[in-house]
């Protein structure tokens, strides 16, 4: 049944069934490129996550790594950011930028967790949106990897790159949220999002996909957007794994 959530992208003339399909078959083959992706925040409990995405907003993984061992050093848990001087908190996390508004993010949370939750983070998508700097995406990612609950996290790459795939033109990530949810089996939500944001950060750039490069190619409907030339698009692949990633796609390693 075609649904406004499920209708198709710019693959002309598919059909749900269809798109179904093919979805299923990408989502594998995903599985398949990138055996290797997980959260990169680092975290140890479900609030040190709920920080971590929090800093991660314009930001890098990354940088966000570099700055949360002294930031959990200094406080814990909750209860013990929830005492937490602004400015001090500013000061901790300032390289990871926007640090004012991150800050005050970060403060109403932790009174919020411990007024409310007795410093223990809920676990339900209800109770968390309505925490200070906590929207769906970020719930969503609390959801799938701190508390083992599937969620789809609709990032700028997870945006970008269904758009690409043709599996939905909207860009509201509520509806493409749906959109993913309908299409792929729920016990997977979580480490399809890893794997469709490991593609965006190492082969389906924003700026230049590596098209002639991409495990993808014969389902994508964009293939073209980037270079279709194998070598010269092996030369756009990024991160640790280049190598086993141009193999993969059956072309030559840069
Ligand atoms: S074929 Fe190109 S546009 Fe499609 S997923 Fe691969 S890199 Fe992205």
């Amino acid at each position: 049944m075609t649904t406004e959530a499920t209708r198709p992208g710019r693959r002309s003339g598919e059909t749900p069934l269809a798109l179904t399909r093919r979805a299923r078959k990408m989502a594998r083959i995903l599985a398949e490129t990138h055996p290797d992706a997980h959260c990169e925040l680092d975290f140890r409990n479900p609030f040190e996550l709920a920080v971590a995405t929090i800093l991660s907003a314009q930001s890098t993984d990354v940088r966000v790594n570099l700055t949360t061992p002294a930031l959990f050093d200094r406080y814990p848990d909750a209860r013990a950011m929830a005492g937490a001087e602004i400015a001090d908190l500013e000061e901790m996390i300032r390289s990871t930028g926007f640090f004012r508004n991150k800050a005050k993010s970060l403060l109403g949370l932790a009174t919020a967790v411990v007024t409310r939750y007795d410093g223990e983070l809920p676990r339900t998508m209800a109770e968390l949106v309505e925490l200070p700097g906590i929207g769906r995406k970020t719930a969503n990612v609390i959801l799938g990897n701190a508390f083992g609950v599937p969620g789809v996290t609709v990032d700028t790459h997870l945006a970008r790159l269904v758009g690409r795939f043709g599996w939905t033109t909207h860009t509201d990530p509520v509806k493409i949220e749906r959109v993913v949810d309908d299409l792929i089996p729920r016990k997977d939500w979580t480490m399809f999002s890893h794997r469709v944001i490991f593609h965006g950060r190492r082969v389906c750039h924003a700026r230049k996909p590596a098209c002639g490069a991409c495990t993808l190619a014969r389902l994508c409907p964009s293939f073209g957007t980037g270079p279709a030339d194998p070598v010269q698009a092996a030369r756009l692949l990024k991160g640790p794994r280049v190598a086993e990633l141009a193999a993969a796609a059956g072309v030559p390693a840069p």
